[in-house]
């Protein structure tokens, strides 16, 4: 895969669309030959069911993935410093 993303581009998907901003799903195509290496988009998940495009993974899904993450974490030291104070 990362050998191909140097020899690719995208185009806009003619038949799906994202669940996050309904624009097309960005499709990837080799450009040497014009083969479609992927048109399944991006898990929207968990900010929604379904597909999206590459532009919001990268500005909505990872960021809420990572505040997801980051808030999990906190609760977790949160339980560390309570134990911690109650000795
Ligand atoms: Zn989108």
């Amino acid at each position: 895969m990362k050998n191909n993303l140097k020899d690719t581009h995208r185009i806009p998907s003619d038949t799906s669309t994202c669940v996050i901003c309904s624009e097309p799903i960005d499709v990837i195509v080799r450009t040497s030959d014009d083969k479609v290496l992927w048109d399944g988009g991006c898990n929207a998940e968990p900010v929604a069911e379904g597909r999206c495009c590459s532009y919001c993974d990268q500005e909505v899904v990872i960021p809420t993935r990572i505040q997801i993450m980051l808030a999990q974490r906190r609760s977790e030291i949160d339980k560390v410093v309570k134990r911690e104070k109650s000795k």
